[in-house]
């Protein structure tokens, strides 16, 4: 398409951002609207494999993320009790050679901020949220609760799993609540008097687990999350969590995992929601990518993953055909396959739990896939 082509993008969270760099990158024309007034660095951490980092490479932002992110050695699963090791997936340099590039631990505001950072300036109008949208021909029309409009020939969908834009493109759709909810912390690890945990370690319970992790190079930090069965009533997106609920949650884990929790100065909470699958992401000029159209739990690790890699291949088929509705086309048909494959696993709750070979998800490289329907 035209690199005058205006292109509206509505959340600025990963997916969105990735997508405004990209964009921008090619020659778009991009304006960013995002609902929160500014950004919060929240108690999170996340991974960033190394199909992520092929994109990050691409926007010049690998270098920053990896000097910042813990480099682990090994993703090693545990029995919940015994911490017996029941697979250890080999990641540092050995890693790095298999999948094409690094894989870390970080803070999530440390991977955001590096994305954000490769913005043009004033990208991004911020306490902007949309409510509602709709189009004349090919010009579509943007109305903001603040009472603002605006005008874009195409419309991206980066508005998480509560999109208000993906219902101009399948109409009402809510996202559900799992029956599970995430606890999370992070705080100094200096507080846990001289105990040393493993990189990047998932304790597998019977119906719960726990991931425990460095986000700094530094190790000054420690990060757990969590998933077991819970009850959500709550209309804001977390809530603080008593120490408590999560140490009688976990009882009978490891020693370990429950010092780590016992020592946690503050816990925060997460609804995990999913959406059913949907399998149109398009409708003329708007189109959904990341969370908004294929939101899965977070048992993989990936749906940040997939939402940078929706952007890169977005922006990729944008600047290579003429019109949405080629570009579109061929975008959901390379993503789709591979995003039920993730939704499906993500929500078995298998991956990585026993010997399992991961190079269709890390070893993907979103800037190189050919731009053709996938290959079986
Ligand atoms: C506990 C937990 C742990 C996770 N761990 C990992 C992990 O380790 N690795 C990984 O890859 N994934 C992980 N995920 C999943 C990951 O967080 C999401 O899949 C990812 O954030 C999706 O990115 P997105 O850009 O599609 O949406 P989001 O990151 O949700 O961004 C959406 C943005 O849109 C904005 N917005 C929403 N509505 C509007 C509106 N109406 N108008 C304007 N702006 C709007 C929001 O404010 C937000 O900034 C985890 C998820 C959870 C719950």
């Amino acid at each position: 398409m035209k690199p005058s082509t205006r292109i509206a993008i509505i959340g600025a969270g990963l997916g969105g951002a990735t997508a405004g760099a990209m964009l921008q990158l090619a020659g778009f024309d991009v304006r960013l609207y995002e609902q929160a007034r500014s950004f919060e660095r929240i108690g999170a951490g996340i991974h960033v494999s190394a199909n992520v980092m092929k994109v990050l490479r691409h926007l010049n932002a690998e270098l920053q993320l990896s000097q910042i992110g813990i480099h682990p050695d090994t993703f090693t699963s545990r029995e919940w009790d015994s911490g017996k090791v029941l697979f250890e997936l080999p990641l540092g340099s050995e890693g790095e050679q298999k999948y094409g590039a690094s894989y870390i631990t970080v803070h999530r505001h440390d991977l955001h901020a590096a994305i954000l950072g490769r913005l043009e300036e004033g990208t991004i109008e911020f306490g902007k949220q949309l409510s509602g949208v709709s189009t004349n021909g090919s010009i579509a029309h943007l109305s903001f609760h603040d009472g603002s409009v605006a005008d874009a020939d195409v419309v991206i969908g980066a508005d998480g799993v509560n999109s208000k834009l993906r219902e101009a493109v399948v109409g009402p759709s809510s996202s559900r609540f799992t029956g599970a909810v995430a606890h999370r912390a992070i705080y100094p690890s200096a507080l846990l008097g001289g105990m040393e945990v493993r990189n990047c370690t998932k304790w597998w319970g019977p119906n719960s687990h726990i991931l425990i992790y460095y986000i700094e190079q530094s190790r000054n930090e420690i990060y757990l999350v969590t998933s077991a069965k819970g009850e959500w009533h709550s209309r804001s997106p977390w809530e603080f969590c008593a120490r408590e609920e999560v140490a009688s949650a976990f009882s009978g884990f490891h020693p370990e995992v429950c010092k780590v929790i016992e020592t946690a100065p503050q816990l925060t909470k997460w609804p995990i929601l999913d959406i059913a699958p949907i399998d149109k992401w398009s409708e003329g000029n708007l189109v959904l990518l990341g969370d908004a159209c294929h939101a899965m739990t977070p048992y993989m690790a990936s749906g940040a993953a997939m939402a940078i890699e929706d952007a890169a291949v977005l922006a990729r088929c944008l600047s290579q055909f003429d019109d949405c509705a080629a570009a579109f086309e061929f975008y959901q048909a390379i993503r789709m396959p591979r995003v039920s494959k993730g939704q499906r696993i993500s929500s078995e709750n298998s991956f990585l739990r026993q010997p399992t070979d991961p190079t269709w998800v890390f070893g993907y490289d979103a800037i190189n896939v050919p731009l053709g329907p996938p290959q079986q």
